[in-house]
């Protein structure tokens, strides 16, 4: 059996263990210390925004919903089309989700629908709480148009940059868009702790409250007094080093994940019925996977079979997020319209991505996919 090709896997720049070691020789190795400190300090001047190093995105979720306010009986709308993490948190706080339909120019939440629901939910005296957006696959949502839409009925709006770090949007980095937004590290990510997520917020305020409820919501002084409910959602000290050395070559994998997306593409611009996800013209892309959208009729096999085919030779690759519409756990949750992500899920692949991916494994990659497609008459 040939060597396996995972979807996307950690990728160390070099210097996370020194960070590491830096934590055993201090002894820090719980969920405060130096490398703590660090990250965040790093990552926030990065961002220029203050934020929280949590144990992962979908904690820095939770508690993004809970700084807007979500509570019991309140709707959240987000996009269809994404990973269940993004949606799972409004539930964890009683909520509701209400799902809205992909646009085809950046696969992420359609405004025009967005606006739609707003209107209507407006109309019948009931606003949603909050309004979600994600970053699909390292590519920021058309936020002009989400954030003046939201505005007009004064709906906060939280981003879900687990999949965008280091991604732009008319060069704002993703994840300053909004007043309160997530970022993921999980071991599949851009840039992992192992796993672990970040918290960033326009009002510093609003990160010293998140930070407080991950830690148990301990209320100042030595007797363990809480007024209020918190969690266990700290960064250990020792995966914070980690972080600290990935942030240091996050550039490169962005510069690399972005190389590997065109190479795929250029690789199959011969081909009929293959096509790489749009690159909207108002942000960087990061291309955090190489998603690729199928016309069976023209390629000459439909996406499972391509997929069948890649791990025929021992290649990972997925289907497109299954739209949250469709899962069972959200069969009776609001949806408006749903037909694009549809679309978008039965045709579209995500080819491995991992920025260590070596030549010989693209080639390899790129053999497979060619070799089931019809060639062009
Ligand atoms: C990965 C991911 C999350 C969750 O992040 P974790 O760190 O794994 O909890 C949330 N939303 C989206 C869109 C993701 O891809």
């Amino acid at each position: 059996m040939k060597k396996r090709i995972y979807l996307s896997v950690p990728h160390m720049g070099g210097d996370e263990e020194s960070f590491v070691r830096a934590a055993f020789a201090s002894n820090w190795l719980s969920t405060v210390g130096p490398e703590l400190d660090a990250f965040e300090g790093e990552f926030a001047a990065r961002i220029g925004r203050p934020c929280v190093a949590l144990s992962s995105g979908t904690a820095a979720l939770h508690l993004g919903l809970r700084l807007l306010g979500v509570g019991p009986g309140d709707e959240v709308v987000s996009p269809t089309l994404t990973f269940v993490a993004s949606v799972n948190p409004v539930v964890y706080l009683g909520a509701r989700p209400v799902f809205v339909d992909a646009d085809r120019e950046s696969w992420n939440m359609d405004p025009q629908r967005l606006a739609d629901v707003l209107a209507a939910k407006a109309a019948s005296g009931r606003l949603p709480r909050a309004v979600m957006v994600v970053h699909l696959y390292g590519q920021t949502a058309d936020m002009d148009a989400i954030v003046a839409c939201c505005q007009r009925y004064g709906v906060p709006v939280i981003e879900d940059a687990a999949e965008a770090v280091g991604a732009s949007y008319k060069g704002r980095p993703a994840g300053t868009l909004a007043p309160v937004s997530a970022f993921s590290f999980n071991g599949n990510k851009i840039i992992t702790t192992t796993s672990g997520g970040m918290l960033a917020a326009s009002d510093p305020a609003w990160v010293e409250k998140a930070r407080f409820w991950s830690q148990q919501a301990r209320d100042p002084g030595i007797a363990y007094h809480h007024t209020e409910m918190g969690y266990n959602y700290r960064l250990s000290n020792v995966l914070a080093g980690i972080g600290r050395g990935q942030l240091r070559v996050l550039d490169e994998r962005v510069r690399r994940r972005r190389e590997i997306a065109f190479l795929y593409r250029d690789a199959f611009a011969d081909l009929s019925g293959i096509e790489l996800m749009p690159q909207a013209p108002h942000g960087l892309h990061t291309n955090w996977l190489s998603a690729f959208l199928i016309d069976p009729a023209r390629f000459g096999a439909d996406r499972d079979q391509i997929i069948e085919a890649l791990a025929g030779e021992n290649i990972e690759s997925r289907p497109v997020w299954k739209p949250m519409h469709l899962q069972p756990l959200y069969k009776d949750a609001e949806c408006v319209g749903g037909e694009v992500a549809e679309d978008l899920f039965s045709r579209g692949i995500c080819l491995p991505s991992s920025s260590n991916l070596q030549e010989d494994e693209l080639a390899r990659i790129i053999h497979v996919v060619r070799s089931v497609a019809r060639p062009r008459p």
